[in-house]
């Protein structure tokens, strides 16, 4: 056993919010720490950890720490793993939040308190918070607080409201007041356990008590949760986040004892799996007839929600409708981000000839406007697209829409070899593969997750769109379809459809060929029908769009600065009007040498630059064309690449080097290329493998020529140019 995990600096006085998914635990968090808010990552994983500070009064500030939502402190998804290996960590080690606040969903609050029940074993005082008593007052009777406060043994439960801040203020007070006078829960399990489960159970609550100093309640709740389920014991053996190391003798002792437990308990026809559930309902059960609710919400009409979900999970209206949704969320992604993508470009322009005027000539002059200014400029331009996206997909999470999208494709994602849990982690691939991928580890299935994670990378992520964006805007006329679509926003929505369309064949063909037993079952929680939070939805976009920015911004400045190297070097002696020194350089002997290659997709030594740049990222497509035709133009202007395009003529025949057909088939290219690094290095964490990754590369790679290849030799045969 080992004292806390690496990350957990001291933090000083800190509290836990912790609660069911969708209960208002983000929304509160927002209420509570207002702008004072760190995101790091759970060591090791890509799981995000929110950390902020509350001025709770003048003397009082907390540190609050967001968990991730949870049904129970039993690991079955992978947030919940998180979660129940952070409190495994408190448990070992010296560092715990001074109080927990257990949000719930006052609005469901058998199932949410639960987990509350579960915080109540831990030895630290805990503050029920009932939350969206807006909408119980709306629905229905509300509990008394002070009698459920006494039946649970919270420190105090109260209500309140995050989306009509009731209740914060006076939460903030109780936050202080059990600071100072912390109050804990009974000594011991609150429901009691019969003869034989208490004997079966006595050997591991010994060992929990001796070997890790449990207090006696949590070491009895940890021995009936670790006989329901492997995941439990896993959280000791391979514990990721909480840093807890069992020596061998333990962990033999441990695994025998809960062998020993097990059959015991089913010797004597006692379900292992159903019994803290059985035990801790029952209880939570009388806890809420004896605090005055003697039925939970269930009214006999049908509340809004149903009555919207009989339309939008319709089985043939649903998917019109999330097809319609879909296809509004694409064309606004183009007509509202013209404005402020022309300020960007005003922007960059502006800065550069700025640059231009006040630094003296020379190769520092050159490196900051062709390669720096001209590459991260071209990125920064899709910022308003790649917002407008994350702003659409958060609105649809927060609401609850996402939730029916992943029910009503169930059954169409189980025929295609995939899960319903599949949608959300594919929807996210519209943003970016990597979270998507790790989302898939909600699915339990190992099968269909591999599969999942296999056909993920077609969906066409955000770092895509730059180079949709650019290829449309140069090469797709603005006018109308059949009087009805607008002929940009189409192709556009085609690349998505193309992309998500053939992820589901593939996934259906892939699924014959890889064998495992045991298919999981749709469990998943329908969450009531919500209006998103606008402080929350933004910040979600602002913190995306930061890390966008970021992110991809260090792989393409770097990239940006060896490109404008070899595009620049080695420099010619002589001017010669006629010679283009690019084709001189490094990058342009590169991109000739692969030219013959990527000819017949009618792509030529530019694109091939690109192509190898962008394995990358894909968006450093733009900006290596930004900088192949900045360094072209000699560094006299911040060149507008999508005129440098439109404009760019063959020397030798004086024809226009790109046309429609060039920019379909590199838009296709583009759908599935494999060209992500950071995609192949999850996949090889996350299948423990590089079989998988590899296969990968090989099979989007050859998709992906094939496909341009069609496209434009079938174009050219058809008498397009
Ligand atoms: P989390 O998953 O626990 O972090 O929950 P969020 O804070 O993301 O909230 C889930 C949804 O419930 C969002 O759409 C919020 O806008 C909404 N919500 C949060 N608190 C309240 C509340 O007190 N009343 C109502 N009506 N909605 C709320
Ligand atoms: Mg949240």
């Amino acid at each position: 056993m080992t004292p806390a995990s690496p990350m957990k600096k001291q933090t000083g006085e800190w509290v836990a919010l912790m609660g069911n998914p969708n209960s208002g635990k983000t929304a509160l968090f927002n209420l509570l720490t207002g702008l004072n808010q760190k995101v790091s990552n759970y060591p090791g994983i890509t799981v995000e950890r929110k950390m902020g500070r509350a001025v709770l009064n003048d003397q009082c500030q907390v540190q609050v720490l967001d968990l991730p939502g949870t049904y129970s402190l039993t690991p079955e998804s992978f947030d919940e793993r998180i979660v129940s290996e952070e409190i495994l960590s408190w448990l070992h080690g010296p560092d715990r939040p001074r109080v927990i606040i257990s949000v719930v969903d006052a609005s469901n609050l058998e199932r949410n308190l639960y987990l509350t029940s579960q915080l109540l074993d831990l030895n630290i005082p805990v503050i029920a918070a009932l939350n969206m008593m807006d909408l119980v007052k709306q629905n229905g009777n509300p509990v008394a607080p002070e009698k459920l406060c006494e039946e649970l043994g919270t420190a105090e439960v109260l209500h309140m409201s995050a989306r009509k801040n009731w209740g914060v203020e006076e939460l903030k007070e109780v936050i202080v007041r059990v600071i100072n006078e912390p109050v804990h829960g009974k000594p011991d399990l609150p429901f009691a356990l019969s003869g034989p489960v208490r004997s079966f159970l006595a050997d591991l609550t010994e060992f929990f008590k001796k070997e890790f100093g449990y207090n006696p309640r949590f070491a009895w709740a940890q021995a009936l949760r670790i006989i329901t389920r492997d995941s439990v014991l896993d959280g000791y053996l391979h514990s990721q986040v909480s840093g807890v190391k069992l020596d061998d003798k333990q962990i033999k002792d441990l695994q025998e004892l809960r062998d020993t437990s097990i059959s015991n308990l089913k010797s004597q026809g006692i379900q292992p799996q159903t019994l803290e559930a059985t035990l801790r309902y029952r209880w939570l059960d009388s806890v809420l007839k004896k605090a005055g609710k003697l039925k939970v919400e269930i009214l006999d009409r049908l509340t809004p929600s149903e009555k919207a979900d009989k339309i939008l999970t319709h089985p043939f209206l649903g998917p019109v409708i999330f097809i319609g949704l879909l296809t509004f969320m694409f064309q606004s992604i183009f007509t509202w981000a013209t404005v402020p993508m022309g300020w960007i470009t005003r922007g960059v322009a502006v800065f550069g000839e700025w640059i231009l005027d006040v630094l003296p000539t020379g190769t520092l002059r050159d490196l900051i406007v062709e390669g720096i200014i001209g590459g991260v400029g071209a990125i920064l331009i899709f910022l308003p697209q790649i917002m407008i996206l994350v702003f659409f997909m958060t609105l649809l999470e927060d609401s609850g829409y996402m939730a029916r999208v992943a029910f009503m494709l169930d059954r169409l994602m189980t025929k295609m070899g995939l899960h319903g849990r599949s949608v959300f982690p594919m929807m996210t691939g519209y943003a970016c593969a990597i979270p998507g991928i790790m989302a898939t580890r909600t699915i339990e299935s190992w099968k269909e997750r591999l599969v999942t994670i296999l056909v993920l990378p077609l969906m066409s992520c955000s770092a895509r769109l730059p180079v949709y964006a650019l290829m449309i805007g140069a090469f797709i006329p603005h006018k109308k379809v059949l009087g009805l679509f607008d002929a940009q926003g189409l192709t556009l929505v085609i690349m998505y459809l193309m992309g998500t369309v053939t992820a589901l064949v593939l996934a259906k063909i892939f699924s014959y060929f890889i064998h495992q037993k045991g298919q999981s079952s749709f469990i998943m929680e329908m969450p009531p029908y919500r209006l998103p939070l606008t402080r929350s939805v933004l910040r979600q976009v602002i913190l995306r769009s930061k890390l966008f920015v970021i992110n991809a911004g260090k792989i393409i400045m770097a990239i940006s600065i060896v490109l404008w190297f070899l595009a620049s070097y080695p420099k010619l002696e002589k001017t010669n009007e006629n010679i283009n020194p690019i084709h001189h350089s490094y990058a342009g002997k590169i991109g000739h040498a692969i030219e013959p290659f990527i000819k017949p997709l009618g792509f030529d030594w530019k694109i091939g630059i690109g192509l190898i740049t962008s394995f990358a990222a894909r968006e450093v497509m733009v900006s290596t064309l930004a900088t192949i035709y900045n360094v072209e133009a000699g560094g006299k202007d911040v060149v507008l690449l999508t005129e440098a395009l439109q404009e760019d003529k063959d020397p030798k025949t004086g024809e226009l080097l790109y046309s429609p057909l060039v920019a379909l088939s590199l838009m296709v290219f583009f759908v599935y290329a494999a060209q992500c690094m950071a995609t192949f290095a999850i996949v090889r964490n996350e299948t423990n493998s590089w079989k998988w990754p590899f296969f990968m590369i090989f099979y989007m790679t050859a998709l992906a020529y094939l496909a341009s290849l069609c496209v434009y030799q079938g174009g050219q045969l058809l008498g397009f140019s």
